[in-house]
C-alpha cells in the first residue's frame, strides 16, 4: 500500500531506505489496539493511564458536571473548537492514542530514530499531552528501529528520576514501625519499600542510604510531599559525595496516572487478608517483589528491565497468576 504520504518518506528518508511509512503506522497500530484490550482487563489500580476517545469523554463528562472550584478543573479544562470539544491538561491539548502516530513519528525522525523514546515524550510533553506508552510502541513498530534495541528502557535510564511515597500506616499499629517509604524508578517501574519509624531525617537519610548503596543514587528525587528531601539529600551527598536533584512537584498530587501508592495500598492489604498476618512490615517485601515482578503491559518485569535477566525460573503462567 502507498500512499501520498509514505511518498513524502520515502524522499525525505534517503538515508534509511528501509523506512517504512505504512508499515510503521500499521503495526503501531496493531500493537496500540493490544495493549489497550489488555489493559482494559486489568483492575483499575494496575492499568496505565491511555488516552483514547473514551476517557477523555469521560472526563469532560467528569468536569462538565463538576463544580468550577473542585480538583479536576485545576488540571484539565475543555473547549469546543470548530464543533468538537477538546480536552486541555495544565493549557495543552490531549491527543488520543490514535491521532498521535504522525506527531510522534516526527520527533522520532528528527531525532534521527532516536530509540530513547523518553527524551522525545519530554520534548512532546511540552506542546501536547501523549501517553507515554504510544512513545515506546512506535519504537517497536518502527521499521528502522525495531528489534535493534530494546524500546521500553535503556539501563543507562535506570535511577534517572525516582519518586519518592509515604504510607502512613498508624491506623493498622505494626510496632515499632509506622510508615512505609516508597520508592519508584519512573523509567523501569522498579519499587522499593521499606517500612520506618518516624520521621528523623538522619535515619530516613540512613533508609534511604542502605537502597542506594545496593543499587546506585538516583539523578533525581521527586516527591509531592514534605519529606525533608533536600535535608536527606545533603545527608547523603556529605556520606556518598553524590549530589541528588530533589524536586517537589506540587501537581503530582492530583495526577491520575499510574498511581503507585494506591496500588501498594491494594497489594500489602490483599496480602494481610490472605495471610491474616498484621505485620505489614513483612508484607513490604512481598508487595515490592509483586511490583518488581509483575509482567504489566511491557513486554519485561521491572526486575529484568534493571537486571536484564529473570527475577527466577519459575513458568511465566506462575507468575502471571499473582492475583493483582
Ligand atoms: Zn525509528
Amino acid at each position: 500500500m502507498t500512499t501520498l504520504r509514505s511518498k513524502f518518506y520515502e524522499s525525505q528518508d534517503k538515508k534509511s531506505t528501509f523506512f517504512d511509512y505504512d508499515k510503521t503506522k500499521f503495526d503501531f497500530y496493531v500493537q496500540m489496539n493490544d495493549i489497550i484490550s489488555e489493559n482494559d482487563k486489568k483492575i483499575p489500580s494496575e492499568q496505565i493511564q491511555i488516552w483514547t476517545k473514551k476517557t477523555i469523554n469521560a472526563c469532560i463528562e467528569d468536569i462538565l458536571l463538576e463544580d468550577m472550584h473542585e480538583v479536576l478543573h485545576r488540571i484539565y479544562s475543555t473547549t469546543v473548537i470548530k464543533g468538537e470539544r477538546k480536552l486541555f491538561k495544565n493549557g495543552l491539548e490531549i491527543i488520543t492514542w490514535d491521532n498521535c502516530f504522525d506527531i510522534i513519528l516526527d520527533v522520532h525522525r528528527k531525532e534521527g530514530h532516536n530509540k530513547n523514546w523518553q527524551s522525545n515524550y519530554e520534548k512532546v510533553s511540552e506542546k501536547y499531552v501523549i501517553s507515554e506508552i504510544c512513545f515506546a510502541t512506535l519504537v517497536q513498530a518502527c521499521t528502522v528501529c525495531r528489534d535493534v534495541i530494546h524500546p521500553i528502557s535503556n539501563p543507562i535510564q535506570f535511577n534517572k528520576k525516582c519518586q519518592v511515597y509515604t504510607l502512613c500506616m498508624e491506623s493498622q499499629p505494626d510496632p515499632p514501625f509506622d510508615k512505609i517509604i516508597l520508592l519508584v524508578d519512573r523509567m523501569t517501574s522498579f519499587v522499593h519499600l521499606r517500612p520506618v519509624i518516624g520521621s528523623d531525617k538522619q535515619y530516613i537519610a540512613t533508609e534511604l542510604l542502605k537502597i542506594f548503596t545496593d543499587f546506585g543514587v538516583p539523578l533525581e528525587l521527586m516527591t509531592y510531599e514534605t519529606l525533608y528531601l533536600n535535608e536527606i539529600s545533603d545527608i547523603i551527598q556529605n556520606i556518598l559525595g553524590v549530589k541528588i536533584m530533589v524536586t517537589i512537584d506540587k501537581n503530582d498530587l492530583n495526577d491520575l496516572t499510574t498511581n503507585w501508592k494506591d496500588r501498594a495500598y491494594i497489594l500489602l492489604k490483599e496480602w494481610l487478608d490472605v495471610t491474616g498476618s498484621s505485620k505489614w512490615s513483612l508484607g513490604c517485601h512481598f508487595v515490592q517483589w509483586q511490583m518488581n515482578t509483575n509482567i504489566g503491559v511491557y513486554v519485561r518485569t521491572p526486575f529484568e528491565l534493571v537486571f536484564e535477566h529473570k527475577e527466577n525460573f519459575a513458568p511465566k503462567e506462575r507468575r502471571r497468576n499473582i492475583p493483582i
